[in-house]
């Protein structure tokens, strides 16, 4: 798919789960309602990986998602479907691997677009679960060795949905 480049200046790629049961599918109609239900404008992402690895369109890129409170203004929000167990009793990294290869192609490709954006689990802003796995650990080999410790002081308070 072709990415449209983002006028905002992005800095952040966040990846996040829809924390919903394991296997089962979660449409951008579906995310779209329920951040609607929770006073969002739409959809808080910019891009869905659906089970099937198939990605999605969420948000413009040129608009400030609603997925990590004080880091929404220069990101990019991604998020996976899956995150927990299928009982909903605990998070779980439920990325099949068509989620796996789909978010490392995508992460690939923003980076060609953002080349001085780092990436991060939400879990790296907040005491979540989210994503339900270490994005440093498992997708780290794309970017490193770019250090990415000092992007993670907080920004000045937006006026986050969120
Ligand atoms: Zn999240």
């Amino acid at each position: 798919m072709k990415l449209r480049n983002s006028a905002r200046n992005i800095n952040r790629i966040i990846i996040h789960s829809t924390a919903t049961p394991e296997g089962r599918e979660v449409s951008v109609d579906d995310i779209t309602r329920w951040h609607k239900n929770r006073g969002f404008s739409t959809i808080g992402y910019h891009y869905v990986i659906g089970l099937d690895g198939e990605i999605e369109v969420g948000r413009s890129v040129q608009d400030s998602g609603a997925h990590a409170k004080g880091y929404n203004r220069r990101s990019i929000g991604v998020v996976y479907v899956g995150g927990m167990n299928k009982t909903m009793s605990k998070a779980k990294d439920t990325r099949t691997e068509l989620q796996d290869v789909a978010l490392t192609n995508l992460i690939k490709s923003l980076l060609k677009l953002y080349p001085t954006a780092t990436v991060h689990g939400h879990n790296e802003f907040s005491d979540k679960a989210c994503p339900s796995f270490n994005v440093q650990e498992e997708y780290g080999f794309i970017w490193e060795p770019k250090e990415t410790k000092d992007l993670l002081i907080k920004e000045e308070e937006e006026n986050d949905e969120e």
